[in-house]
């Protein structure tokens, strides 16, 4: 995850705009230079004060940390929404034509900063910094508990990886969802606070507010994610039949119709992960220490020609997990944080020496790389993010496949020698199930369409955890293992659900665009199999995502991906990549009933 100061650009702005209160004296060039010059000092200032004291309040949750971070935020929402700040930008827009490009962007971006924390109502802005901040401080301080004995994330997820007990399973499982309730009251509040802060400001809700980081609606941004997963639909029936068999096989029980949650590896079904015993790393990297990893994952980058991360980065990071019961409560969810929009770069992860922290090292150092190619003196403060979230995330998720290039776990010494004819489909089936596939259905079908349902639609309370299983049953074909009635609250077990809103489907997005850019890094730069292509240590390859990279928000994301790919966002590149599993997969599963009951499209076989 990238953790931004605030949302990015793309803008629609439907407040009547007032006349602005002085006269037009300057040049409106002139005058917009003026305010920038201002508006981007503020914006540094304020983004390194309350960035750090945020970083506080998740990596030692306190009090009095949570109370520094919500009063600086309120100190920030007062400066970003101030109203003045808001006439003048409204003013200066209504000019766009006469303003250059770089002008406009900057401008969109103050408005939608704004947006988040409009100080035409301060009641309403500091009510929502307050409950911001004690639902991530609950969530960030929550102590998970196994048989009555305090368990740490990692350790859920680590037993659900090896368990080959069910019982045990649904045990960790049902443990992993406890802090559901203890966090619902607080997301019914944020629900009609988010939704608030956006009407206040001219939207309808926050998923439309969330939405014009995109320039786009709500519609089309369903319809958006709607179009990738019917691309991707005769491939997931076919995973996912392919999956339900082996896991009957590996529990010993009968096919089910729809894959019971406690038997996927990951407590949201998100990522699949253990099918494929040729691509299990943990043996390989557990050999070595945590920090191992994350310094491997810096050399990845480093040795494409990217500059390494200032020694602030090693200092000012939270990279190893505390124990159990430590006083010391911090963020389970891995982050990566632009503090002072310059070189101070910080990771939050509990890095311990397996594969999914492995990978996890790859993608929140892509994050880190990413922030210090475009912070440097031409980009200006407000300019440096990616033109939308999905770029961020698409960079880092490109770092996880490129780490999952046979070549570069072989020179780590992570596999053994590497014959592509014969373990092609083992890699595309693992990288399928682990990185891309059911994560689609998962982002782009249950989270999208249940926030969407939660903001544009203010789905009641009484309803929530029901339309979850509905969307995990229709999109997913994963079923609870036992009933899951309203006295629980499953998608707030989800930390984006509580302090990333309605930015999921930025990984649907970025995981289209990561392979566009693969696609064309393998054709174009590499001149190498797409299955077999080394970006660790080719200087051409870094070249070419540091040319991305350093632009930071200056052109529309659009833009960018034509400008890096020479297509438009396309499934096409993904479809291509595996389509020999889809053929093996169909042969596999011949005679199989593929698919489940009350799926979300027909299923032909
Ligand atoms: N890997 C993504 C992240 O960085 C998505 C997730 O973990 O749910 O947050
Ligand atoms: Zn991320």
């Amino acid at each position: 995850m990238q953790k931004w100061t605030f949302v990015t650009v793309g803008i629609v702005w439907m407040m009547a705009t007032p006349i602005s209160s002085y006269g037009g004296a300057l040049p409106v060039q002139e005058r917009a230079d003026l305010f920038l010059r201002w508006m981007n000092a503020g914006h540094l200032a304020m983004a390194r004060v309350e960035n750090e004291a945020q970083w506080k309040a998740v990596t030692d949750v306190t009090p009095e940390h949570q109370a520094a971070a919500a009063a600086a935020s309120e100190a920030a929402a007062a400066f970003r929404g101030n109203a003045a700040v808001i006439r003048e930008v409204r003013f200066l827009l209504q000019h766009r034509q006469e303003l250059r490009p770089i002008t406009v962007r900057q401008l969109e971006r103050v408005l939608l900063g704004a947006a988040e924390g409009p100080m035409t109502n301060p009641r309403l802005v500091a009510e929502r910094v307050r409950a911001e901040t004690a639902q991530a401080a609950k969530m960030n301080s929550y102590t998970f508990r196994l048989h009555g004995r305090p368990i740490t994330a990692n350790q859920i997820d680590h037993l659900l990886q090896t368990s080959m007990d069910l019982k045990e399973r649904l045990d960790v499982w049902l443990a992993s969802k406890e802090i559901g309730p203890v966090l619902k009251p607080g997301l019914v509040r944020l629900q009609r606070l988010r939704n608030a802060v956006a009407k206040e400001v001219g939207f309808h809700d926050y998923f439309a507010l969330s939405a014009a980081r995109y320039g786009m609606t709500t519609e089309e941004i369903l319809q958006m994610q709607e179009q990738f997963l019917r691309d991707l639909w005769p491939l997931y029936v076919q995973l996912h039949t392919w999956a339900k068999y082996q896991l009957a096989k590996k529990f010993h029980q009968p096919v089910p119709d729809l894959i019971p949650a406690h038997w996927i590896n990951n407590r949201w079904a998100q990522e699949w992960t253990g099918f494929v015993p040729a691509m299990n790393l943990d043996a390989a990297i557990g050999r070595h220490s945590a920090q191992w990893v994350v310094r491997t994952a810096e050399r990845y980058f480093t040795s494409m020609g990217l500059p390494p991360l200032p020694p602030s980065f090693w200092e000012k990071s939270d990279l190893y997990p505390v124990p159990p019961d430590s006083k010391r409560k911090k963020n389970p969810h891995a982050s990566c944080w632009h503090i002072d929009l310059e070189h101070d770069i910080r990771a939050l992860m509990n890095v311990e020496p397996n594969t999914q922290w492995f990978f996890t090292a790859h993608h929140e150092l892509g994050h880190g790389h990413y922030d210090l190619s475009y912070a440097r003196p031409e980009i200006p403060p407000l300019l440096r993010g990616a033109p939308c979230p999905a770029f961020h995330e698409a960079m880092a998720m490109l770092a996880e496949l490129g780490a999952s290039q046979p070549d570069y776990l072989r020179s780590l010494g992570l596999i053994q020698d590497w014959d592509e004819e014969n373990n092609l489909i083992p890699l595309l089936l693992e990288q399928a199930l682990s990185q891309v596939v059911p994560f689609m259905f998962w982002a782009s079908g249950v989270m999208t369409h249940w926030e969407a349902d939660l903001y544009a639609r203010n789905l009641p309370p009484d309803q929530w955890n029901h339309r979850w299983w509905q969307y995990k049953r229709m999109f997913q074909g994963i079923e609870p293992p036992v009933p899951r009635g309203e006295e629980y609250c499953d998608p707030a077990t989800k930390t984006h659900i509580n302090d990333a809103p309605c930015y999921y489907y930025s990984y649907a997005i970025a995981t289209v665009i990561k392979f566009q850019l693969h696609d064309y890094i393998a054709r174009e730069i590499l001149h190498q199999s797409p299955y077999r292509c080394t970006y660790a240590g080719n200087k051409k390859v870094g070249a070419f995502l540091r040319s991305i990279m350093e632009k930071g928000a200056t052109e529309d994301w659009r833009t960018l991906i034509r400008e890096a790919t020479g297509q438009e966002l396309s499934t096409k590149p993904m479809m291509n990549y595996f389509r020999p599993l889809l053929e093996w997969l169909k042969k596999q599963n011949a005679g199989r009933r593929i698919g489940w009951s009350g799926a979300w499209l027909p299923i032909k076989d």
